[in-house]
């Protein structure tokens, strides 16, 4: 079954964030001295995460990735990986990390029945790591990306958010690194998402100059034409390297986006730039079936109209989503929150 919006667009992609903390501080996502988190009360267990997604699996979603915060850190998380994967109508079954505990975790992913894992990765430099991030851990984000490998997992992905005067100076760097872990690398443009409180358009490095820049050094770049919601654009390199851009900023992919948002406490979002979210705890926590909750998702599906990262890139002034003081008294407005 498949539940289109009033754009045509399908339900078809959930990211599910297991929890909002995190054991990085990176300047584009979590900048701020203090956070107000979530209540461990109302995070979801793993049987109440299940019902959930075979809410949205009766929807048609049959693509999912855990997400956070980070996480690695929810406890036990493998468990839920093989609650979930057990689903076979969950065709691609996915992981965005920051690769600080996945040495120790890879091979317990691998087991429970991971698909495929996303390791975030913004510089090779330890110093410029423990500036971007306030944490140290380089080495052992590396040491991740080899266990991962060596537990089996294939088609890899890395994600490097790129900023303006931070780690532009890396493109090539990291195609190379990428290249030689037989991973697929995508740059991501810096978002003014909620939480990115200090994003400025000046500090965005966009796709047009991405492409300048690796045009430069490694000679013609081909787009490849594809079909798909997916949201990097990817590009073949002469040498057969393939690479993606995700373009939020500059180039947003609203009219194709699939993509809803839960948080680890059942609120349900359905742009990332959304101010307000649907509670699905609530009717969770009284009792709903999936089938219940299938028919409140659908209902609220069938009226979605969201383009927020087009509607952003339409204002005059572009300035951050939130302030701090907004973002505290609402974290579910950020973007470690959201699961991004
Ligand atoms: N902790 C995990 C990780 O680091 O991959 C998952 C959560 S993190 C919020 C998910 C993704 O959001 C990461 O790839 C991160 O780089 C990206 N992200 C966070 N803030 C961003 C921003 N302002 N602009 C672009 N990407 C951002």
């Amino acid at each position: 079954m498949s539940t289109v919006d009033l754009h045509g667009r399908a339900l078809a992609n959930l990211r599910l964030s297991v929890t909002d903390r995190c054991n990085l501080r990176c300047a584009y996502c979590m900048p701020e001295p203090e956070y107000t988190w979530l209540a461990k009360s109302l995070i979801l267990s793993f049987e109440e995460i299940a019902r959930l997604v075979d809410a949205f699996v009766l929807l048609g979603v049959d693509r999912l990735r855990l997400r956070g915060g980070e996480p690695l850190l929810r406890k036990y998380l493998p468990a839920l990986v093989e609650l979930l994967a057990a689903r076979t109508a969950i065709r691609d079954l996915a992981l965005t990390t920051n690769g600080l505990l996945l040495a120790e975790l890879a091979p317990q992913l691998a087991r429970a029945g991971l698909h495929r894992l996303t390791v975030s990765l913004d510089t090779l430099d330890p110093a410029r790591f423990r500036a971007l991030t306030r944490r140290d851990g380089l080495e052992q984000v590396l040491a991740g990306i080899a266990a991962a490998r060596a537990a089996g997992f294939r088609k890899l992905k890395l994600d490097s958010v790129i900023l303006r005067g931070t780690n532009d100076d890396e493109l090539v760097p990291l195609l190379e690194f990428a290249r030689a872990q037989e991973a697929e690398l995508r740059f991501i443009e810096y978002m003014d998402v909620g939480g990115a409180t200090n994003w400025s358009m000046d500090t965005v490095f966009p796709r047009a100059e991405m492409l300048a820049r690796i045009a430069a050094a490694y000679g013609p770049v081909t787009p490849l034409v594809e079909h798909s919601s997916a949201p990097a654009e990817r590009f073949l390199l002469a040498d057969g390297t393939v690479f993606g851009i995700i373009a939020s900023t500059t180039q947003p992919f609203c009219s194709a986006c699939d993509r809803s948002r839960l948080t680890a406490d059942g609120m349900w979002f359905t742009c990332l730039y959304a101010r307000t979210g649907f509670d699905l705890r609530t009717p969770l926590r009284a009792g709903a079936s999936a089938e219940d909750l299938a028919a409140l998702l659908a209902a609220r599906w069938a009226r979605r109209t969201d383009r927020g990262a087009e509607e952003r890139l339409g204002l005059y002034r572009r300035e951050p989503l939130a302030e701090s003081a907004e973002l505290r008294h609402d974290p579910h407005l950020e973007m470690h929150t959201r699961g991004g």
